[in-house]
């Protein structure tokens, strides 16, 4: 398996965003959150989605550089429409705006309306964390297929839908909980596809709704659908996310016709922990829960209990040292997307040679 330093996976992914046209702070910033959501374990939304993201500018659905209207900037309330632009920077880019607001008025409710593809929401989330802030957002996923079919459903209706919320932890580390409201996301959909590997139970149904573990019918066939998890909390979640970045925030939902793209739009409360909890006093009994909780005897099958960011942490301690595995099949799709953008064999081996692992 082809394996790589986060540094070398930074400098490829710097270069072929560069080359699709991004001025290098916005090359610098998509790069660093995919290598970071790579190391945290989440490869569904590491360099793995470059070759997207270079369909994506193909199809002129997504804007490099572009620059983001502030539709309302108005008490603790900011509202700002990405226009497709580059999802990493355009909600990195709101949600520091929304952190000095909060930071200033105590609390800030920021809209994210249409941004192309924002990646590992527990980025925006461990931002507002270091500013000391606790974060909380409803995310959606339109202009896409729908990939996701709630509790009952035998088809698909929504996008993955990701719920995300955190608090500072002990000794600086946050405390996040990110996730689809899908069983898993599609991304991991799409990696054990290119490894030709079986998805784990009760995440994925057949084109007749028929449980299955078969990946190939929802990524090649664009049949299927993921399930939601936990039954009919996860499929309610998931509806609240969309109406909750769809109507209350302002983006685009999946009712509205797609173009084939996929656009995030996120309402995300952030709050300053200066005036409310006490960064300090939170996270001493956000660590106290920790504890509680671990404390439990593990149920049968199970070496332990784990708490919300544990996995994504153990990820990186490992991922540091040993290095990224890229499966073939993504690195092969990495390589072709590169090679329609112009990059040379030579350019890339030179971007992650030197760092291979
Ligand atoms: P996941 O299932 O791996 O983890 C979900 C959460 O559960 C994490 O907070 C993790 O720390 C925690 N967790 C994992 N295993 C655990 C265990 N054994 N015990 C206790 N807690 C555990 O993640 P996912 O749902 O597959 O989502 C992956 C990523 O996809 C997330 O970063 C999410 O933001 C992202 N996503 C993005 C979009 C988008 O459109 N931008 C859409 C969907 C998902």
């Amino acid at each position: 398996m082809p394996t790589f330093t986060a540094h070398g996976l930074e400098n490829l992914a710097h270069l072929i965003a560069t080359r699709m046209g991004s001025e290098d702070v916005e090359a610098k910033e998509v790069a660093d959150h995919l290598v970071r959501a790579n190391l945290a374990g989440h490869d569904s939304h590491g360099v793995g989605m470059l070759p997207t993201y270079v369909r994506l500018l193909g199809d002129g659905l997504l804007v490099p550089n572009q620059v983001s209207d502030t539709v309302l900037d108005s008490g603790a309330l900011l509202v700002i429409d990405a226009k497709r632009g580059y999802g990493q920077r355009a909600a990195g880019d709101a949600v520091r705006r929304a952190i000095a607001k909060a930071k200033e008025l105590g609390a800030c409710v920021l809209a994210l309306r249409n941004a192309s593809h924002i990646g590992r929401i527990g980025t925006y989330a461990e931002l507002a964390i270091a500013h000391g802030c606790a974060f909380t957002s409803f995310v959606n996923v339109a202009d896409h297929r729908d990939a996701q079919a709630t509790w009952g459903a035998a088809e698909a209706r929504l996008g993955t839908n990701p719920f995300t919320t955190g608090v500072p932890g002990p000794n600086g580390l946050p405390v996040v909980l990110d996730m689809a409201t899908t069983t898993i996301a599609a991304g991991k959909a799409r990696v054990a596809y290119n490894k030709g590997i079986a998805v784990a139970d009760d995440c994925l149904i057949d084109a007749d709704g028929n449980p299955t573990n078969d990946p190939t019918g929802f990524m090649r066939d664009k049949t299927g659908a993921l399930r939601s998890f936990g039954t009919h909390k996860g499929g309610g979640l998931a509806i609240m996310c969309e109406i909750m970045a769809m109507a209350v925030a302002g983006g685009q939902g999946t009712v509205e016709h797609r173009n084939g793209g996929t656009l995030n739009s996120m309402l995300a409360t952030i709050i300053d922990l200066t005036l409310l909890g006490g960064a300090d006093h939170v996270a001493a009994r956000a660590e106290a829960t920790r504890a509680h909780i671990k404390s439990a005897r593990p149920a049968p099958g199970f070496t332990e209990v784990l708490t919300p960011g544990e996995p994504e942490r153990r990820y990186a301690t490992k991922r540091l040292v040993a290095g990224i595995e890229v499966d073939p099949q993504s690195w092969a799709d990495i390589l072709e997307a590169a090679t329609t953008l112009g990059i040379a064999a030579a350019e890339i081996e030179r971007a992650v040679g030197s760092n291979a692992a």
